[in-house]
């Protein structure tokens, strides 16, 4: 499997950092994992569009699905149509959210763009070569962790969460556990992402061979998380990792 970071930055882009974004790769598969603002640009680097053979979406939150909208005036206008839609599968209410920006008239054509699935609980889905497993996480709105598995190797994807026990399951075992670590300090209430201490935490309570932080507010999290767990990268736009 090949993981490709597109970009990493929180809660806005930077200049050579988009948001959140990530192409995951087996053979001729290929998913764009969050279209964070800024990703699209990234993502064509590596894949186009239409070759693309799903799209996932963690949650709505805009650093997260602001690229969608410009894809679907890639899908929808620019070059040959694909064979059949796009997969899309997304935290319920997504479509309705990006009618709202297209406008009203793109509510008749979205099935002509999009194959959407809306995320509701635990659930398996196949894409071409690899096997996905999502699950519901605490994020304070509805939000979802991904487990991608190939023939010989696990990646585990946090979305945007705060620590629990759905982030456990979905990475157990993962050869590499792409974590976010958007709070440098935990709020006297409602966490709702992880500081890089839980980040390490979660990769040693699964057991996960690697961890690779995403999405950092503490300029230090790889040096924060390396107290907890021995195999801490940063990831950075434009990194790629086989495994
Ligand atoms: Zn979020
Ligand atoms: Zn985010």
């Amino acid at each position: 499997m090949r993981l490709t970071i597109l970009g990493t930055a929180a809660p806005y882009p930077r200049p050579d950092n988009p948001c959140s974004g990530y192409l995951v790769q087996q053979g001729d598969t290929s998913i764009w994992v969050d279209a964070g603002t800024g990703t699209l640009a990234e993502l064509q680097r590596h894949v186009a569009v239409r070759d693309l053979d799903a799209i996932w979406i963690s949650h709505a939150h805009a650093d997260h699905t602001a690229d969608l909208l410009t894809a679907y005036y890639a899908l929808r206008f620019a070059g040959p149509p694909r064979a059949r839609p796009l997969p899309l599968i997304g935290p319920p209410g997504l479509v309705e959210r990006m009618v709202g920006f297209l406008g009203h008239r793109s509510a008749a054509v979205m099935d002509e763009v999009f194959e959407v699935t809306e995320m509701r609980g635990w659930h398996d889905a196949v894409v071409g070569k690899l096997s996905l497993s999502w699950g519901p996480l605490d994020h304070g709105m509805p939000a979802f962790g991904l487990r991608v598995q190939a023939a010989d190797s696990v990646l585990a994807y946090s979305g945007d969460s705060a620590y629990c026990e759905g982030l456990v399951e979905l990475a157990e075992g993962a050869d590499l556990l792409l974590c976010e670590a958007g709070a440098s300090q935990h709020p006297p209430t409602g966490a709702v992402h992880c500081t890089p201490e839980d980040a390490a935490l979660l990769a040693s309570t699964a057991g996960a061979k690697h961890l690779l932080l995403t999405h950092c507010e503490a300029p230090d999290a790889r040096d924060r998380a390396l107290a907890g767990f021995p195999s801490v990268e940063l990831a950075v736009p434009g990194m790629t990792r086989e495994f």
